[in-house]
């Protein structure tokens, strides 16, 4: 199915859809673009390469309470949080959405899944917008992401001066569009096509690179890479594939609640164990740790490297210590033929 908006009438469709449920998209705030909850007045901003931090909280969250307990002598009450109402994300990017597919293998992968990643993911509906621009960081196309088109949408939309165009590909996303009824009109069969955006390229050589990167887990080149390394964790923050998460209880004996919350491997206490013992006591183990995990352990067991080229490490990492640092620094790096 696919259905056309005039741009201007786009708030009319946010209001509507908002009142379905809770509405995320980018919206301008100060100087970054973030995913947040539509609210009357919020400056949307779908010409912005990419959001500072990745959609991916609207599926892991930063910070979740997922079970309250109460203990009473020797009884024992659990209660799990109830999942959310439906939400619809409103302009993911294809890099973005490739990223929630990388993270799928992991939470939905396993027997028994992730049940609160499952909740969010069957509860959302994804509509997904093609770019309109990319900058000097955006390297997706090394990693067969396509600028114009995000396979696993529940919609994908494309943006024109004058005009939105939604395609459904779900049958989420097909509820979706008919339910937003006269504020979309078919579209013609002819609908318009977009110039492909130009991304960068690094020249990375990554056919082979997990297999390589076997042989140099003491290789000398991890010495240098990572000393200019800060440990400020704001790579892992902001990047759509890192999922590694605490659990912690907060309360006391008689009554709390059980939370997750983001963590992050590039700090020092991260694997630091009960008795007192750290096996990546320095910054040298948690930056190999970090990039190995990304080039070679995720590719070891799902047959794809755990980056989608969305440039966010090499915008935001305060001493451009980023992956195609890493590739490169391990021999990832094209020879050119003569
Ligand atoms: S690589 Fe950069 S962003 Fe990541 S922890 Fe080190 S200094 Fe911070
Ligand atoms: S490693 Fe960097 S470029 Fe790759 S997905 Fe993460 S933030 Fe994006």
């Amino acid at each position: 199915m696919k259905k056309i908006i005039a741009r201007e009438k786009l708030p009319e469709l946010w209001a509507h859809l908002s009142e379905q449920g809770p509405l995320f998209l980018p919206i301008q705030d100060g100087p970054v673009v973030l995913f947040q909850p539509w609210f009357e007045g919020a400056e949307i901003n779908l010409d912005a390469v990419n959001s500072a931090v990745s959609p991916k909280d609207l599926f892991l969250p930063r910070e979740e309470t997922f079970m309250h307990y109460r203990c009473s002598g020797k009884q024992l009450e659990m209660t799990p949080v109830e999942p959310g109402e439906p939400v619809t994300a409103f302009g993911v990017h294809p890099c973005d959405l490739k990223a929630i597919e990388l993270l799928d293998r992991v939470f939905l992968g396993q027997e028994p899944p992730d049940a609160l990643y499952q909740q969010r993911r069957e509860n959302t509906t994804v509509i997904a917008l093609s770019c309109s621009a990319a900058d000097p960081f955006c390297f997706c196309g090394d990693f067969g992401v396509d600028p114009a088109d995000a396979p696993g949408a529940d919609i994908m939309a494309h943006l024109s001066d004058d005009s939105m165009l939604f395609e459904s590909r779900t049958e989420k996303g097909a509820a979706l569009l008919e339910q937003a009824g006269d504020l979309l009109a078919d579209a013609p069969e002819e609908t318009f096509s977009r110039e492909a955006v130009q991304t960068a390229d690094f020249n990375l050589q990554l056919e082979g690179l997990a297999e390589n990167l076997k042989d140099r887990f003491d290789d000398p080149a991890w010495d240098q890479l990572y000393k200019s390394c800060l440990g400020c964790g704001v790579c892992t923050y902001v990047c759509p594939t890192c999922y590694c998460f605490d659990v912690e209880d907060f309360g006391h004996e008689a009554e709390g609640e059980r939370f997750r919350c983001w963590d992050s491997c590039m700090y020092g206490h991260f694997t630091e164990m009960a008795g007192g013992h750290n096996p990546r006591p320095e910054r040298k183990e948690r930056v190999r740790q970090r990039f190995l995990h990304k080039l070679q352990y995720y590719p070891e067991i799902h047959d794809e490297i755990a980056c989608v080229g969305c440039g966010r490490c090499l915008r935001s990492c305060p001493v451009n210590l980023d992956i195609v640092q890493a590739i490169k620094a391990l021999g990832g790096e094209k020879i050119e033929k003569r």
